[in-house]
């Protein structure tokens, strides 16, 4: 008999939902995904999906890793809540208070690159490490990850998509795509800013395409800065985007020449390739860390 608590963990993207309850990566009892409606519509399906998980196991707690902006600090009013977000309906959302209230349980929340952070911690790419980034490249970019064995929580959470980048106008003459910042991050290298760019989706391009050299080169710069300020062990790279496996090597050899030489690690000089790596939980890394932060939010 296995009496280990059982967790229900709720990936909230801006595009689709994917609920899971489990243990763990090896121990998914339960899945369903579906596609991101209105606050109403969505949060009603995932409490109906552990509403009817519950009549068969206990569940010990909930995690929610979700899209942001999002308050994640527990003495504030508005902890749980969705704040101001581009995507229509969505700001201002009390996300973690519907499953609280519904389940009587406690409720692990934060943002979904923390979450998969968190879940990689645990299971995947960056187990036995304190301090090192997870960054997601899809309909957005957003980083997260640990400094000394906890979280990034500061001020808010971080914003890693959204800072600004050297922008060669020459070679890009695209102004950017962010209705905040135009030409940051996020602006310029996410799926939505291919599309507006190029004029197709980002999914429709082959790997010689030059939307790839310019997007590694975004890329490269942006980890070129995390490693000068934050000085992670290790850098995760997931999302849709990096799913397009090509980008890796262009990707670790612009760090290399931007840094040229001026980090002395070992991880960077001779073992990019382990240093610069896709999430080990791969597609599951969302929903797993939402797992991982209802397990300690029970305490595991
Ligand atoms: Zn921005």
């Amino acid at each position: 008999m296995n009496h280990s608590p059982l967790f229900g963990g709720i990936e909230a993207g801006g595009t689709k939902f994917v609920c899971a309850v489990g243990t763990g990566p090896d121990d998914i009892r339960a899945e369903v995904r579906f596609p991101t409606t209105t606050p109403d519509e969505t949060i009603g399906r995932a409490i109906a999906f552990f509403a009817e998980q519950a009549k068969g196991c206990d569940l010990a707690a909930l995690g929610i890793a979700s899209f942001g902006p999002v308050d994640v600090n527990p003495a504030s009013p508005t902890f749980g809540y969705i704040t101001a977000t581009p995507k229509p309906n969505w700001s201002h959302t009390d996300l973690a208070g519907p499953l609280r209230r519904a389940f009587g349980l406690p409720v692990g929340f934060d943002t979904d690159v923390n979450g998969a952070a968190l879940g990689e911690h645990r299971w995947g790419a960056a187990q036995g490490l304190d301090t090192f980034i997870y960054l997601t490249i899809g309909t957005g970019v957003g980083g997260g990850g640990m400094i000394s064995g906890r979280l990034m929580h500061g001020l808010v959470h971080p914003e890693m998509g959204h800072i600004h980048l050297p922008h060669d106008w020459q070679a890009d003459p695209f102004p950017g795509h962010c209705p905040f910042h135009g030409d940051c991050l996020e602006g310029m290298a996410a799926g939505p800013a291919l599309e507006a760019r190029w004029g197709q989706r980002a999914e429709t391009f082959p790997p010689g395409h030059p939307a790839w050299a310019l997007e590694a080169e975004y890329l490269a710069q942006a980890l070129a800065i995390f490693v000068c300020t934050l000085s992670p062990q290790r850098i995760i790279l997931g999302g849709g985007v990096m799913s397009n496996a090509h980008l890796f090597p262009v990707i670790r050899r612009r760090v290399q020449e931007v840094l040229n030489g001026y980090v002395q690690a070992p991880a960077i000089l001779d073992a990019i390739d382990d240093y610069i790596v896709p999430p080990g939980l791969g597609a599951y890394a969302g929903v797993l860390g939402a797992i991982a932060l209802a397990a300690a939010e029970d305490g595991g």
